[in-house]
Protein backbone atom coordinates (compact mmCIF):
# COMPACT_ATOMS: atom_id res chain seq x y z
CA UNK A 1 0.00 0.00 0.00
CA UNK A 2 2.79 2.51 1.42
CA UNK A 3 4.89 1.56 -1.39
CA UNK A 4 2.18 2.03 -4.17
CA UNK A 5 1.39 5.16 -2.90
CA UNK A 6 5.31 6.26 -2.64
CA UNK A 7 5.46 4.86 -6.21
CA UNK A 8 2.68 7.34 -6.89
CA UNK A 9 4.49 10.51 -5.46
CA UNK A 10 7.71 9.53 -7.10
CA UNK A 11 5.84 8.95 -10.35
CA UNK A 12 4.80 12.35 -10.23
CA UNK A 13 1.25 11.39 -10.76
CA UNK A 14 -0.06 12.82 -8.24
CA UNK A 15 1.41 15.95 -9.18
CA UNK A 16 1.80 15.50 -13.29
CA UNK A 17 -0.46 14.98 -15.90
CA UNK A 18 2.21 11.81 -17.13
CA UNK A 19 0.57 8.41 -16.24
CA UNK A 20 2.67 5.33 -17.14
CA UNK A 21 0.89 1.80 -18.48
CA UNK A 22 1.13 -0.48 -15.70
CA UNK A 23 1.28 -3.86 -17.59
CA UNK A 24 0.58 -6.44 -15.69
CA UNK A 25 2.75 -9.72 -15.31
CA UNK A 26 -0.28 -11.74 -17.42
CA UNK A 27 0.24 -9.16 -20.51
CA UNK A 28 3.78 -9.63 -20.45
CA UNK A 29 5.20 -12.70 -19.36
CA UNK A 30 8.70 -11.36 -17.74
CA UNK A 31 8.99 -13.29 -14.09
CA UNK A 32 10.56 -12.16 -11.87
CA UNK A 33 12.74 -15.49 -11.52
CA UNK A 34 14.19 -13.64 -15.16
CA UNK A 35 16.14 -11.24 -12.60
CA UNK A 36 19.53 -11.83 -11.54
CA UNK A 37 20.00 -12.52 -7.50
CA UNK A 38 21.60 -9.20 -6.99
CA UNK A 39 19.38 -7.32 -8.95
CA UNK A 40 16.32 -8.78 -7.25
CA UNK A 41 17.74 -8.30 -3.55
CA UNK A 42 18.94 -5.11 -4.28
CA UNK A 43 15.42 -3.65 -5.44
CA UNK A 44 13.67 -5.63 -2.49
CA UNK A 45 15.89 -3.98 0.26
CA UNK A 46 15.11 -0.48 -1.59
CA UNK A 47 11.50 -1.29 -1.02
CA UNK A 48 11.36 -2.50 2.10
CA UNK A 49 12.93 1.00 3.30
CA UNK A 50 9.83 2.66 1.85
CA UNK A 51 12.15 4.09 -1.90
CA UNK A 52 10.77 3.44 -5.12
CA UNK A 53 12.96 0.72 -7.08
CA UNK A 54 12.56 -0.57 -10.51
CA UNK A 55 14.95 -2.95 -12.57
CA UNK A 56 14.64 0.06 -15.79
CA UNK A 57 16.51 0.51 -19.49
CA UNK A 58 18.11 -2.30 -21.57
CA UNK A 59 17.58 -5.27 -19.35
CA UNK A 60 13.40 -4.60 -19.37
CA UNK A 61 13.60 -4.33 -22.67
CA UNK A 62 16.33 -7.21 -23.61
CA UNK A 63 14.03 -9.62 -21.16
CA UNK A 64 10.86 -8.57 -23.34
CA UNK A 65 12.79 -9.46 -26.21
CA UNK A 66 13.72 -13.11 -24.89
CA UNK A 67 17.22 -12.24 -24.25
CA UNK A 68 19.20 -13.02 -21.22
CA UNK A 69 20.31 -9.37 -20.05
CA UNK A 70 24.03 -8.41 -20.02
CA UNK A 71 23.79 -6.90 -16.61
CA UNK A 72 20.92 -4.74 -14.61
CA UNK A 73 20.37 -1.84 -13.82
CA UNK A 74 17.96 0.33 -11.10
CA UNK A 75 16.73 3.02 -10.77
CA UNK A 76 15.40 4.46 -7.56
CA UNK A 77 13.86 7.19 -5.76
CA UNK A 78 16.46 7.00 -2.84
CA UNK A 79 19.78 9.87 -3.57
CA UNK A 80 23.11 8.01 -3.49
CA UNK A 81 23.60 8.95 -0.42
CA UNK A 82 20.91 6.57 0.76
CA UNK A 83 21.63 3.67 -1.56
CA UNK A 84 24.85 3.77 -0.12
CA UNK A 85 23.55 3.31 3.52
CA UNK A 86 21.81 0.24 2.83
CA UNK A 87 24.34 -1.83 1.62
CA UNK A 88 27.49 -2.68 3.00
CA UNK A 89 29.12 -3.67 -0.27
CA UNK A 90 28.51 -0.59 -2.16
CA UNK A 91 30.23 2.64 -3.74
CA UNK A 92 29.21 5.97 -5.16
CA UNK A 93 30.85 6.51 -8.62
CA UNK A 94 30.50 9.37 -11.42
CA UNK A 95 30.92 12.20 -11.53
CA UNK A 96 28.62 13.59 -14.27
CA UNK A 97 25.93 11.17 -12.94
CA UNK A 98 26.76 10.30 -9.74
CA UNK A 99 25.41 6.59 -9.26
CA UNK A 100 25.90 3.81 -6.80
CA UNK A 101 27.53 0.37 -7.49
CA UNK A 102 25.82 -2.59 -5.45
CA UNK A 103 27.82 -5.57 -5.24
CA UNK A 104 26.79 -9.17 -4.42
CA UNK A 105 29.36 -11.48 -4.87
CA UNK A 106 30.86 -11.18 -8.00
CA UNK A 107 28.09 -9.05 -9.62
CA UNK A 108 27.27 -5.66 -9.46
CA UNK A 109 24.28 -3.84 -10.43
CA UNK A 110 24.29 -0.21 -11.13
CA UNK A 111 21.31 2.20 -9.19
CA UNK A 112 20.59 5.30 -10.21
CA UNK A 113 18.53 7.97 -8.75
CA UNK A 114 15.52 9.36 -10.84
CA UNK A 115 16.79 12.23 -12.87
CA UNK A 116 15.17 15.86 -14.00
CA UNK A 117 15.35 16.17 -17.93
CA UNK A 118 17.73 18.03 -19.45
CA UNK A 119 17.57 21.29 -18.35
CA UNK A 120 19.21 23.53 -21.33
CA UNK A 121 19.26 26.65 -18.35
CA UNK A 122 19.99 25.85 -15.03
CA UNK A 123 19.48 29.14 -12.57
CA UNK A 124 21.53 31.50 -15.42
CA UNK A 125 24.36 28.54 -15.34
CA UNK A 126 25.13 27.17 -18.87
CA UNK A 127 24.72 23.69 -18.99
CA UNK A 128 24.48 22.80 -22.26
CA UNK A 129 27.25 24.03 -25.20
CA UNK A 130 26.21 25.93 -28.42
CA UNK A 131 25.22 22.54 -30.36
CA UNK A 132 22.57 21.89 -27.87
CA UNK A 133 24.56 19.71 -25.95
CA UNK A 134 24.20 18.56 -22.44
CA UNK A 135 26.97 19.38 -20.28
CA UNK A 136 25.79 18.59 -16.58
CA UNK A 137 22.37 17.22 -15.72
CA UNK A 138 22.80 15.73 -12.72
CA UNK A 139 18.94 16.84 -11.60
CA UNK A 140 17.23 14.64 -9.34
CA UNK A 141 13.28 13.98 -10.59
CA UNK A 142 10.15 12.04 -10.59
CA UNK A 143 10.35 8.53 -12.07
CA UNK A 144 8.26 10.22 -14.94
CA UNK A 145 11.04 12.61 -15.62
CA UNK A 146 13.34 9.84 -15.36
CA UNK A 147 11.82 7.96 -18.15
CA UNK A 148 11.57 11.00 -20.24
CA UNK A 149 14.90 11.61 -20.17
CA UNK A 150 16.16 8.71 -21.20
CA UNK A 151 17.03 8.01 -25.28
CA UNK A 152 14.69 5.50 -26.89
CA UNK A 153 10.71 4.21 -25.83
CA UNK A 154 12.04 0.60 -25.32
CA UNK A 155 14.52 1.87 -23.03
CA UNK A 156 12.01 3.50 -20.61
CA UNK A 157 10.45 0.74 -19.27
CA UNK A 158 10.54 0.40 -15.55
CA UNK A 159 9.87 -3.39 -14.38
CA UNK A 160 8.73 -3.63 -10.38
CA UNK A 161 9.76 -7.09 -9.17
CA UNK A 162 7.34 -6.99 -6.22
CA UNK A 163 4.24 -6.87 -8.34
CA UNK A 164 5.99 -8.10 -11.42
CA UNK A 165 4.53 -4.67 -13.34
CA UNK A 166 6.19 -3.22 -16.47
CA UNK A 167 5.56 0.68 -16.31
CA UNK A 168 5.38 2.14 -19.60
CA UNK A 169 5.33 5.49 -20.23
CA UNK A 170 6.07 6.46 -23.73
CA UNK A 171 4.62 3.60 -25.68
CA UNK A 172 7.76 1.59 -25.48
CA UNK A 173 6.07 -1.67 -25.31
CA UNK A 174 3.92 -1.78 -28.41
CA UNK A 175 6.96 -0.42 -30.08
CA UNK A 176 8.63 -3.07 -29.24
CA UNK A 177 5.95 -5.54 -30.63
CA UNK A 178 6.36 -4.05 -33.89
CA UNK A 179 10.54 -3.78 -33.27
CA UNK A 180 10.31 -0.25 -33.94
CA UNK A 181 13.35 2.07 -32.23
CA UNK A 182 11.53 5.45 -31.59
CA UNK A 183 13.36 8.13 -29.90
CA UNK A 184 11.79 10.17 -27.06
CA UNK A 185 10.29 13.49 -27.48
CA UNK A 186 12.00 15.47 -30.62
CA UNK A 187 14.27 13.46 -32.25
CA UNK A 188 16.47 16.41 -33.87
CA UNK A 189 16.55 17.90 -30.44
CA UNK A 190 17.61 14.62 -28.32
CA UNK A 191 20.30 14.26 -31.27
CA UNK A 192 21.67 17.90 -30.55
CA UNK A 193 21.67 17.16 -27.03
CA UNK A 194 23.44 13.79 -26.90
CA UNK A 195 25.05 13.29 -30.53
CA UNK A 196 25.96 9.70 -29.07
CA UNK A 197 22.44 8.90 -29.48
CA UNK A 198 22.94 8.35 -33.21
CA UNK A 199 25.37 5.79 -32.58
CA UNK A 200 22.87 4.16 -29.88
CA UNK A 201 20.07 3.94 -32.56
CA UNK A 202 21.98 2.31 -35.14
CA UNK A 203 23.62 -0.27 -32.55
CA UNK A 204 20.62 -1.13 -31.09
CA UNK A 205 18.84 -1.47 -34.56
CA UNK A 206 21.45 -3.42 -36.07
CA UNK A 207 22.11 -5.60 -32.50
CA UNK A 208 18.29 -6.22 -31.87
CA UNK A 209 16.71 -7.14 -35.06
CA UNK A 210 14.85 -3.38 -35.26
CA UNK A 211 13.58 -0.86 -37.84
CA UNK A 212 14.33 2.91 -36.75
CA UNK A 213 11.47 4.66 -37.18
CA UNK A 214 11.16 7.18 -39.76
CA UNK A 215 10.99 10.63 -37.85
CA UNK A 216 14.25 9.30 -35.46
CA UNK A 217 16.26 8.21 -38.53
CA UNK A 218 15.13 11.14 -40.79
CA UNK A 219 17.61 14.14 -39.31
CA UNK A 220 20.51 11.61 -38.65
CA UNK A 221 22.42 11.96 -41.72
CA UNK A 222 21.89 16.02 -41.51
CA UNK A 223 23.22 15.51 -37.70
CA UNK A 224 26.28 13.31 -38.13
CA UNK A 225 28.68 15.89 -38.45
CA UNK A 226 27.89 16.65 -34.63
CA UNK A 227 29.72 13.75 -33.19
CA UNK A 228 32.90 16.01 -33.75
CA UNK A 229 32.30 17.12 -30.22
CA UNK A 230 31.41 14.43 -28.25
CA UNK A 231 34.49 13.20 -26.25
CA UNK A 232 36.32 10.73 -27.58
CA UNK A 233 35.92 7.98 -24.93
CA UNK A 234 32.41 7.80 -24.77
CA UNK A 235 32.78 7.26 -28.83
CA UNK A 236 34.73 4.23 -27.96
CA UNK A 237 32.19 2.69 -25.15
CA UNK A 238 29.20 2.47 -27.80
CA UNK A 239 31.91 1.37 -30.86
CA UNK A 240 33.06 -1.33 -28.81
CA UNK A 241 29.43 -2.41 -27.74
CA UNK A 242 28.42 -2.59 -31.62
CA UNK A 243 31.62 -4.36 -32.98
CA UNK A 244 31.24 -6.97 -29.85
CA UNK A 245 27.43 -7.11 -30.18
CA UNK A 246 27.73 -10.37 -32.91
CA UNK A 247 26.47 -7.93 -35.36
CA UNK A 248 29.09 -5.86 -36.28
CA UNK A 249 29.25 -6.40 -39.98
CA UNK A 250 25.43 -5.18 -39.98
CA UNK A 251 26.32 -2.45 -37.50
CA UNK A 252 29.11 -1.09 -39.37
CA UNK A 253 27.14 -1.56 -42.95
CA UNK A 254 24.41 0.49 -41.12
CA UNK A 255 26.72 2.82 -39.62
CA UNK A 256 27.98 3.61 -43.61
CA UNK A 257 24.46 3.90 -44.45
CA UNK A 258 23.60 6.58 -42.13
CA UNK A 259 27.26 8.25 -43.19
CA UNK A 260 27.84 7.67 -38.67
CA UNK A 261 31.21 6.17 -39.96
CA UNK A 262 33.06 9.83 -40.89
CA UNK A 263 33.16 10.96 -37.35
CA UNK A 264 33.90 7.40 -35.95
CA UNK A 265 36.49 5.54 -38.40
CA UNK A 266 37.36 8.22 -40.69
CA UNK A 267 39.89 5.83 -42.17
CA UNK A 268 37.15 3.11 -43.04
CA UNK A 269 35.40 4.94 -45.84
CA UNK A 270 38.96 4.97 -47.51
CA UNK A 271 39.04 1.28 -47.00
CA UNK A 272 35.86 0.14 -48.22
CA UNK A 273 36.34 2.42 -51.04
CA UNK A 274 39.03 -0.50 -52.62
CA UNK A 275 36.69 -3.65 -52.81
CA UNK A 276 39.83 -5.59 -51.94
CA UNK A 277 39.54 -3.31 -48.45
CA UNK A 278 35.98 -3.80 -48.05
CA UNK A 279 36.06 -7.57 -48.96
CA UNK A 280 38.78 -7.97 -45.77
CA UNK A 281 36.97 -5.60 -43.44
CA UNK A 282 33.67 -7.55 -44.08
CA UNK A 283 35.57 -11.08 -43.53
CA UNK A 284 36.96 -9.55 -40.41
CA UNK A 285 33.19 -8.17 -39.05
CA UNK A 286 31.91 -11.47 -40.21
CA UNK A 287 34.72 -13.86 -38.36
CA UNK A 288 34.23 -11.77 -34.88
CA UNK A 289 30.75 -12.24 -35.44
CA UNK A 290 30.85 -15.62 -35.45
CA UNK A 291 33.57 -16.05 -32.39
CA UNK A 292 31.26 -13.04 -30.44
CA UNK A 293 27.95 -16.08 -31.26
CA UNK A 294 29.56 -19.12 -30.08
CA UNK A 295 30.84 -17.25 -26.50
CA UNK A 296 34.41 -17.09 -27.64
CA UNK A 297 36.82 -14.00 -26.50
CA UNK A 298 37.34 -11.15 -29.08
CA UNK A 299 40.19 -8.75 -28.97
CA UNK A 300 39.25 -5.24 -29.55
CA UNK A 301 42.87 -4.90 -30.57
CA UNK A 302 42.43 -7.39 -33.44
CA UNK A 303 39.10 -5.62 -34.27
CA UNK A 304 40.17 -2.38 -34.87
CA UNK A 305 43.63 -3.47 -36.40
CA UNK A 306 41.19 -5.15 -39.22
CA UNK A 307 38.86 -2.12 -39.92
CA UNK A 308 42.55 0.21 -40.47
CA UNK A 309 44.36 -2.38 -42.52
CA UNK A 310 43.19 -1.97 -45.80
CA UNK A 311 44.45 1.86 -44.92
CA UNK A 312 47.72 1.06 -43.46
CA UNK A 313 48.10 -1.85 -46.25
CA UNK A 314 48.00 1.03 -49.19
CA UNK A 315 50.22 3.94 -47.28
CA UNK A 316 52.94 1.05 -46.60
CA UNK A 317 52.56 -0.04 -50.54
CA UNK A 318 52.94 3.95 -51.69
CA UNK A 319 56.18 4.29 -48.98
CA UNK A 320 57.58 1.18 -50.85
CA UNK A 321 57.44 2.43 -54.42
CA UNK A 322 58.76 5.56 -53.18
CA UNK A 323 61.50 3.64 -52.40
CA UNK A 324 61.30 3.20 -48.72
CA UNK A 325 63.41 -0.37 -47.07
CA UNK A 326 59.70 -2.20 -46.77
CA UNK A 327 59.67 -2.83 -42.85
CA UNK A 328 60.54 1.40 -42.25
CA UNK A 329 57.80 1.99 -44.30
CA UNK A 330 55.48 -0.69 -42.65
CA UNK A 331 56.24 1.09 -39.36
CA UNK A 332 55.41 4.26 -40.75
CA UNK A 333 52.22 3.19 -42.27
CA UNK A 334 51.60 1.88 -39.06
CA UNK A 335 52.30 5.13 -37.22
CA UNK A 336 50.35 7.89 -39.81
CA UNK A 337 47.04 5.75 -39.86
CA UNK A 338 47.39 5.39 -35.51
CA UNK A 339 47.83 9.02 -35.60
CA UNK A 340 44.93 9.90 -38.10
CA UNK A 341 42.48 8.10 -36.23
CA UNK A 342 43.64 9.07 -32.86
CA UNK A 343 41.34 12.88 -33.16
CA UNK A 344 38.17 10.44 -33.33
CA UNK A 345 38.28 7.16 -31.03
CA UNK A 346 40.34 6.98 -28.29
CA UNK A 347 41.51 3.30 -29.21
CA UNK A 348 43.11 2.96 -25.48
CA UNK A 349 46.89 2.33 -25.04
CA UNK A 350 46.59 -1.69 -24.68
CA UNK A 351 44.50 -2.13 -27.85
CA UNK A 352 47.13 0.03 -29.52
CA UNK A 353 50.11 -1.60 -28.72
CA UNK A 354 48.29 -5.03 -29.84
CA UNK A 355 47.15 -3.59 -32.98
CA UNK A 356 50.91 -2.51 -33.43
CA UNK A 357 52.19 -6.37 -33.10
CA UNK A 358 49.68 -8.03 -35.32
CA UNK A 359 50.57 -5.34 -37.88
CA UNK A 360 54.25 -5.80 -37.56
CA UNK A 361 53.83 -9.47 -37.39
CA UNK A 362 52.17 -9.39 -40.98
CA UNK A 363 55.72 -9.33 -42.63
CA UNK A 364 57.20 -12.15 -41.31
CA UNK A 365 54.95 -14.82 -41.96
CA UNK A 366 56.24 -14.70 -45.55
CA UNK A 367 59.31 -16.11 -44.13
CA UNK A 368 59.20 -20.28 -43.94
CA UNK A 369 62.67 -20.66 -43.95
CA UNK A 370 65.12 -21.63 -41.26
CA UNK A 371 64.67 -20.68 -37.71
CA UNK A 372 62.20 -17.69 -38.14
CA UNK A 373 59.27 -19.56 -38.46
CA UNK A 374 60.16 -21.19 -34.99
CA UNK A 375 60.27 -18.03 -33.86
CA UNK A 376 57.15 -16.43 -34.94
CA UNK A 377 55.28 -19.63 -33.17
CA UNK A 378 56.87 -18.48 -29.62
CA UNK A 379 55.39 -14.85 -30.37
CA UNK A 380 53.27 -14.40 -27.30
CA UNK A 381 50.48 -12.97 -29.78
CA UNK A 382 50.71 -15.68 -32.56
CA UNK A 383 47.39 -17.08 -32.17
CA UNK A 384 46.23 -13.27 -33.51
CA UNK A 385 48.92 -12.38 -36.15
CA UNK A 386 47.65 -15.78 -37.40
CA UNK A 387 43.97 -15.34 -37.60
CA UNK A 388 44.42 -12.03 -39.06
CA UNK A 389 46.79 -14.00 -41.88
CA UNK A 390 43.96 -16.28 -42.53
CA UNK A 391 41.62 -12.97 -42.83
CA UNK A 392 44.28 -11.25 -45.68
CA UNK A 393 43.82 -14.83 -47.53
CA UNK A 394 40.47 -15.24 -47.01
CA UNK A 395 39.87 -11.87 -48.73
CA UNK A 396 41.52 -12.59 -51.52
CA UNK A 397 44.67 -10.21 -50.38
CA UNK A 398 47.53 -13.43 -50.28
CA UNK A 399 47.43 -16.60 -51.65
CA UNK A 400 45.52 -19.20 -49.41
CA UNK A 401 48.33 -21.28 -49.58
CA UNK A 402 50.00 -19.31 -47.58
CA UNK A 403 47.02 -19.75 -44.65
CA UNK A 404 47.23 -22.99 -45.34
CA UNK A 405 51.20 -23.86 -44.80
CA UNK A 406 51.11 -21.76 -41.19
CA UNK A 407 48.07 -24.25 -40.27
CA UNK A 408 49.87 -27.28 -41.32
CA UNK A 409 53.44 -25.88 -39.78
CA UNK A 410 51.88 -24.92 -36.63
CA UNK A 411 50.33 -28.28 -35.77
CA UNK A 412 52.99 -30.42 -37.42
CA UNK A 413 55.35 -32.64 -35.68
CA UNK A 414 59.33 -31.93 -35.68
CA UNK A 415 59.87 -34.21 -38.81
CA UNK A 416 57.25 -33.07 -41.05
CA UNK A 417 58.23 -29.51 -39.90
CA UNK A 418 61.56 -29.58 -41.35
CA UNK A 419 59.87 -31.31 -43.87
CA UNK A 420 57.84 -28.11 -44.41
CA UNK A 421 60.65 -25.93 -44.26
CA UNK A 422 63.18 -28.16 -46.86
CA UNK A 423 61.36 -26.96 -50.03
CA UNK A 424 61.80 -23.31 -49.11
CA UNK A 425 64.41 -20.93 -50.43
CA UNK A 426 67.25 -20.14 -47.76
CA UNK A 427 66.93 -17.40 -45.74
CA UNK A 428 69.96 -14.95 -47.36
CA UNK A 429 68.70 -15.45 -51.34
CA UNK A 430 65.61 -14.92 -50.09
CA UNK A 431 65.99 -11.89 -47.64
CA UNK A 432 67.43 -10.24 -51.29
CA UNK A 433 64.46 -11.83 -53.44
CA UNK A 434 61.87 -10.24 -50.88
CA UNK A 435 62.87 -6.91 -51.20
CA UNK A 436 62.90 -6.42 -54.76
CA UNK A 437 59.43 -7.97 -54.78
CA UNK A 438 57.87 -6.13 -51.89
CA UNK A 439 56.58 -8.06 -48.67
CA UNK A 440 53.20 -7.24 -49.08
CA UNK A 441 52.23 -10.47 -50.53
CA UNK A 442 51.37 -9.99 -53.93
CA UNK A 443 54.60 -11.63 -54.98
CA UNK A 444 53.26 -14.80 -53.17
CA UNK A 445 50.51 -16.02 -54.97
CA UNK A 446 52.79 -16.55 -58.12
CA UNK A 447 55.80 -17.86 -55.36
CA UNK A 448 53.46 -20.60 -54.85
CA UNK A 449 52.67 -21.16 -51.07
CA UNK A 450 55.86 -23.15 -50.40
CA UNK A 451 56.20 -27.00 -51.20
CA UNK A 452 53.42 -28.70 -52.99
CA UNK A 453 52.59 -30.69 -49.75
CA UNK A 454 51.36 -27.06 -48.42
CA UNK A 455 49.01 -26.36 -50.84
CA UNK A 456 46.24 -28.75 -50.07
P1 LIG B 1 23.11 -2.56 -23.72
O1 LIG B 1 22.23 -3.64 -23.24
O2 LIG B 1 23.70 -2.87 -25.03
O3 LIG B 1 24.06 -2.11 -22.68
P2 LIG B 1 21.54 -0.32 -22.95
O4 LIG B 1 20.31 0.31 -23.52
O5 LIG B 1 21.39 -1.00 -21.62
O6 LIG B 1 22.14 -1.30 -24.02
P3 LIG B 1 23.38 1.38 -21.59
O7 LIG B 1 24.47 2.24 -22.14
O8 LIG B 1 23.73 0.30 -20.64
O9 LIG B 1 22.63 0.80 -22.85
O10 LIG B 1 22.31 2.38 -20.95
C1 LIG B 1 21.34 1.98 -20.00
C2 LIG B 1 20.10 2.85 -20.15
O11 LIG B 1 20.41 4.22 -19.92
C3 LIG B 1 19.48 2.82 -21.55
O12 LIG B 1 18.60 1.73 -21.71
C4 LIG B 1 18.76 4.16 -21.58
O13 LIG B 1 17.55 4.12 -20.89
C5 LIG B 1 19.70 5.06 -20.82
N1 LIG B 1 20.68 5.74 -21.70
C6 LIG B 1 21.91 5.31 -22.05
N2 LIG B 1 22.54 6.17 -22.84
C7 LIG B 1 21.70 7.20 -23.01
C8 LIG B 1 21.76 8.42 -23.73
N3 LIG B 1 22.84 8.73 -24.43
N4 LIG B 1 20.70 9.25 -23.66
C9 LIG B 1 19.60 8.93 -22.95
N5 LIG B 1 19.48 7.81 -22.25
C10 LIG B 1 20.50 6.95 -22.27
MG1 LIG C 1 23.13 -1.78 -20.40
Amino acid sequence: MIRKFLGRVFSGQLFGPAQPKILEHGAHGVGRDALSACALRTTQTLQRHGFAAFVVGGAVRDLLLGRRPKDFDIATSATPEEVRGLFRRSRVIGRRFRLVHVMCGPEIVEVSTFRGSNPVEDAGERVADEHGRILRDNVFGTQEQDATRRDFTINALFYDPASQEIWDYHGGVPDLLKRRLRMIGDPEKRYREDPIRMVRAVRLASSRGLEIDAATRRPIRRLAGLLAHVPPSRLLDEMLKLLLSGHAAEGVAQLRKEGLHHGVLPLLDAAMGRAAGERFVIAALEATDERVRAGKPVMPGFLFAALLWPEVLAEWKVLEEKGGPPIPALYQAMDHVMRAQAGKLAIPHRHGADMREIWAMQPRFLQRAGKRPYRLLEHPRFRAGYDFLRLRCASGELDPALGAWWERFQHAGEAERAQLLTGEVGPRKRRRRRRRRGPHGAGVASEGGGPPGAQG
